[in-house]
């Protein structure tokens, strides 16, 4: 039986780090949280990091903007935002309203400032292997690894999908680290042959249940980054069949409790890197 990697556990010890950290800090790190349109979901998740920032002692500032709002206005907001020294990082919550140009919205993100880490810039930072902001769902991921012991110099990594939000920030982050990275996505041919021969596999496609025992090899970790809901049941589940794939995994994260309580910690500490503007590579 595998080993759980418990990222609620982990991303809780973070949070309390941090805390600790912004009590020591001569100015307290802001965070400018702006939200267009009324996506229930989005407003859930904009109150839980409005929620963690509090708790971490981390200034916020949320705006919302309603759904007819132009795009002239967004991009006023985050001038504003860009120019207030309160104010050390900006998340836009996608998704957007369809008549606004994300890409557009989130150029405009000072990249000092980009604690999404998904401005053209800070994709650019990463790729080029110089300092910046990380996207912080796979900047969770690697803190999972590391916190983990998993060795990831020399390993096989294969990471299922390819978004800019997931994927290929992941797999430049474990390029970075020195694994051999191999990116899959849904045109690649024979993906149970490549997933087979991963020493760290993360899954990212959101297909329910999709990675199964026989695509892993005996002792991988597997990584599981995918919400999605059970078409059966309408239970939470991840893209990996957790039931299945335990038993053969060496360590594996549960979803939920995994992957996905790392990303707001994950924020939180992007927002306290940025008011302390030490960018890391
Ligand atoms: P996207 O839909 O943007 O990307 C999915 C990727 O998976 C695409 O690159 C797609 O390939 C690939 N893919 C889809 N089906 C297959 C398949 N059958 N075989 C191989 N590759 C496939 O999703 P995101 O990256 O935004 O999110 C992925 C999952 O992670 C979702 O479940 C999402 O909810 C979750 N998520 C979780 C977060 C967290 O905090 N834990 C944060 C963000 C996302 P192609 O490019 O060819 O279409």
């Amino acid at each position: 039986m595998g080993r759980l990697i418990d990222g609620a556990a982990a991303a809780a010890a973070l949070r309390a780090q941090l805390r600790d950290r912004v009590a020591t800090m001569a100015r307290r790190p802001g965070l400018a949280v702006l939200l267009v349109g009324d996506d229930a979901a989005s407003a859930v998740y904009v109150r839980n990091k409005i929620r963690a920032c509090e708790e971490a002692g981390i200034a916020s500032f949320a705006e919302r903007l309603p759904a007819d709002a132009d795009e002239g206005q967004v991009l006023r907001l985050v001038e504003r935002f860009n120019a207030d020294p309160a104010v050390h990082g900006i998340l836009v919550q996608l998704p957007l309203p369809k008549h606004i140009d994300t890409n557009r919205v989130l150029a405009a993100v000072a990249p000092h400032k980009d604690v999404d880490g998904f401005g053209i810039e800070s994709q650019g930072a990463l790729m080029a292997g110089q300092p910046g902001l990380h996207p912080c769902t796979p900047a969770g991921v690697m803190h999972l690894l590391r916190k983990s012991g998993v060795a990831l110099r020399g390993a096989r990594a294969v990471v299922l999908g390819r978004s800019t939000i997931v994927g290929k920030p992941m797999a430049m982050l474990l390029l970075q680290a020195d694994a051999t990275v191999t990116i899959c996505h849904s045109g690649t041919r024979e993906l149970e042959n490549i997933t087979r021969e991963a020493d760290v596999l993360v899954a990212a496609i959101g297909r329910p249940r999709f990675v199964t025992a026989r695509m892993v090899k005996p002792g991988a970790v597997v990584i599981d980054v995918g919400i999605n809901r059970d078409p059966a049941t309408g239970k939470l589940c991840g893209d990996v069949d957790f039931e299945g794939v335990q038993h053969i995994a060496g360590a594996i994260t549960p979803v939920p409790g995994g992957v996905g309580p790392m990303t707001i910690a994950m924020l939180l500490a992007n927002t306290i890197q940025a008011a302390e503007g030490s960018l890391t590579t």
